[in-house]
Parts: structure tokens; C-alpha cells; sequence
């Protein structure tokens, strides 16, 4: 079973689906990634940032803004990507969708702009897998590794004991990074979102050097105000390639329901189903795992996320909650793929990476993957 490649398993899964009858797909919609069209930076570091990192009237620019306007810059003749968090959606306001955001971040010299929804694509399918491969009796769960630095943290230095039931997944941020960087070694990588432990995760010993910089959605915001881009009267350039799933992995219960969702399409009639437990806020992820490590627990998938309501209540968040929750959980509805297993540009950028066969992902060492020592 393992051996068999992803291209069986997507037209297996085609198949069953029956209200879809092919596969096909427009390879434009990712040439963001595979052949990003260059964006010349149009302004001067001059002109909006003084040398002791103050914007023009006088405010402080955070040092990552700062040097993220210095590596643009600077960077010509090697391509700059910007990698966007799932949470993205609705945050730099109404009306402005993300084909506008796109544009805007071509207008301050980024080429390519990707969402990483795809990428928690790539890791839903590769911890449907693991599941699938370590879940055989009651007594076996694992707890998710793929998304929060503070969950793992958390894990990593009070609940050591329980590492080896984490899969040792990197986070889409890092998959997104990595894939670019194998991809085009000379980029320029900058990940947005709404998190600060993001910024410590892409500096750690086993990943460092694939995300360059990290800015949260306040930095991004100061940048765009800073070089006068109103994103309402950008162009919308539309580009559809992740999955509903991948887009809602930016709130709580989001890597839960992805999973088991996945796991449905790739076993539908498994024995033991994923069964999960979630937790948001650290406190509750610790109640959660205290719960678990005395036994009173039946759960067999285990998700944390630091942050309460998941990264939509990210501390750099700039949206209430609630209101970002019902947008992501919106975003997600629209996604003309359900799961990473119709979503045919996961097909395409498995191959794109040598992943061709179920086992060449699960016993890959080095590109999905990190070490928790
Ligand atoms: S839940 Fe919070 S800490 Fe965890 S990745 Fe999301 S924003 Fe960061």
C-alpha cells in the first residue's frame, strides 16, 4: 500500500469522489512559485525611512520591517517571495481581497506571493499519513506537531516524555521556505502573520536560513503605510490553489478537522477513526496533556495551538477574533478544493519536490521534517 504513488492515490480518490469526473488544472495559477514574474522595488529607501529606522513623521519602524525594506531594496536580481499565513484573509480590512493583496505586495517589490495554505496542505496529507501508519490500537494517539512553535515549545519542555508521539513535521511556514529556497536558492523569503513566536521559530538551530524574515500583520501594515500603497484601489489578480482545509488551519480545531477529514478520503472505511482533542491558550493545552498523561482521555489526535482561538487571536492579529474566525471559516468555504486530495497543485508540487510515492514522504528525512532535539 505504501508504495503507491501519490498519482494512484489522487486518481483513486477521484474516482470514489464521483461528482468529479477529471483532474486537470491550470499550472498558471502557482506561477507565483514555479515562474514568478520579476517586480521592480519602485521606491527609494530614502524616501520612506530615515536612517535610525523612523518613518518619515517620526514613528519607530520595527527592526524586522526595517531590514525586510533594506533586503528589498537591496535584493535585485534575486527573486523575493512572501510567504502569507492562513490568517490573512480579511485582515488588512473589508473589501479588500487577496488578489488586491497580492498586487500590493508586488508594488513593494515582492515577485512572488504565495499562500501557505497550500503548504498546510502538504502537512495535513503527510499527518493523515503518519496517522494512518502509527494508529492501530486504543491505547495509540499522537499529538500534532505541524502548526504553533508555542505548543511544541511547551511540549519540548514539560512534557518531553511525549515527544516520540509527535510527528516530526515542520510547520507550513517552514515547508513554504523550504520549497522556495530548493526551488530557487537565491530568494529572498518573508513569511506574514499574526504571530510573534514565528519569529523565534525560523531563527532555530535545525531550520534557520529558510525563512529570512518574519513580520507580523502590524509590521506589514506599517510597511504598506509607509510606502503609500491603499490596498482598495489595487487590482484584484485572483489565484486559486490551496484546499479549504489547509485555508482553515488558522483557527483552533482547523489542523483537527483537516486531518481527519483527509484521513476519511484516503481510508474511508478505517477501523479506528482519528478521534481529537483540542486545545487553545496555553493553559488549556496544559490541562489538555495533564488530562492525557493520566489517562483520562479516549482522544487518539491531539491539537494545541498557544494562542486562544488558534493564530486568527494571534498577538499581531489586527482583527477581533470572532470576526477573523468568520472570515477564515468563509475563505475556506469558497476553496474549490475540499481536501489536500483534490487539491491537484499538492499533486503537482509533491512531484515538483520527488515526493512520487506515499513512502517517499513518509520516510523523508530532511525536507518535511525537523529534528526536537
Ligand atoms: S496559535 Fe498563536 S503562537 Fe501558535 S502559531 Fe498561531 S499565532 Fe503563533
Amino acid at each position: 500500500m505504501q508504495m503507491q504513488t501519490f498519482e494512484e492515490l489522487y486518481r483513486r480518490v477521484l474516482e470514489m469522489n464521483r461528482n468529479r469526473t477529471d483532474f486537470t488544472y491550470d499550472p498558471s495559477q502557482m506561477d507565483a512559485l514555479f515562474s514568478p514574474r520579476p517586480h521592480r522595488v519602485r521606491w527609494q529607501l530614502s524616501d520612506v525611512m530615515t536612517e535610525d529606522d523612523k518613518t518619515m513623521d517620526g514613528q519607530p519602524v520595527s527592526k524586522d520591517a526595517a531590514a525586510v525594506l533594506r533586503a528589498l531594496a537591496e535584493h535585485q536580481g534575486r527573486p523575493a517571495f512572501v510567504l502569507v499565513a492562513p490568517a490573512f484573509y480579511g485582515q488588512f480590512s473589508d473589501g479588500v481581497m487577496p488578489g488586491m493583496l497580492r498586487s500590493a505586495f508586488h508594488k513593494m517589490g515582492f515577485d512572488g506571493f504565495l499562500e501557505v495554505a497550500v503548504f498546510a496542505d502538504i502537512l495535513t496529507l503527510r499527518e493523515a499519513l503518519e496517522f494512518d501508519r502509527h494508529i492501530h490500537t486504543k491505547e495509540d494517539y499522537i499529538l500534532t506537531s505541524c502548526c504553533c512553535p508555542m505548543w511544541l515549545a511547551m511540549i519540548k519542555k514539560q512534557y518531553a516524555d511525549l515527544i516520540p508521539h509527535v510527528p516530526p513535521s515542520v510547520s507550513p511556514m517552514i515547508a513554504a521556505g523550504r520549497t522556495v529556497k530548493k526551488l530557487h536558492p537565491e530568494a529572498l523569503t518573508v513569511f506574514v502573520g499574526p504571530c510573534i513566536a514565528k519569529k523565534a521559530e525560523a531563527r532555530e538551530k535545525d531550520v534557520a536560513g529558510v525563512v529570512d524574515y518574519v513580520l507580523t500583520f502590524q509590521e506589514t501594515r506599517q510597511i504598506l503605510d509607509m510606502l503609500q500603497i491603499d490596498l482598495t484601489k489595487q487590482p484584484n489578480i485572483t489565484r486559486e490553489y490551496s484546499s479549504g482545509l489547509g485555508r482553515i488551519y488558522a483557527r483552533n480545531g482547523g489542523v483537527s478537522q483537516a486531518v481527519a477529514r483527509t484521513l476519511e478520503r484516503l481510508h474511508p472505511n478505517r477501523k479506528i477513526r482519528l478521534n481529537a482533542q483540542k486545545a487553545d491558550g496555553v493553559p488549556e493545552c496544559r490541562r489538555m496533556i495533564d488530562d492525557l498523561v493520566q489517562g483520562h482521555s479516549e482522544a487518539n489526535f491531539f491539537e494545541g495551538m498557544g494562542c486562544a482561538g488558534g493564530c486568527i487571536g494571534g498577538p499581531k492579529s489586527l482583527l477581533d477574533r470572532e470576526d477573523a474566525r468568520i472570515r477564515v471559516n468563509a475563505y475556506g468555504r469558497q476553496a474549490r478544493y475540499e481536501t489536500p486530495l483534490d487539491n491537484p497543485y499538492v499533486l503537482k508540487l509533491l512531484q515538483s519536490l520527488h515526493f512520487t510515492t506515499l513512502d517517499s514522504l513518509l520516510e523523508d528525512k530532511e525536507f518535511f521534517v525537523r529534528s526536537f532535539e
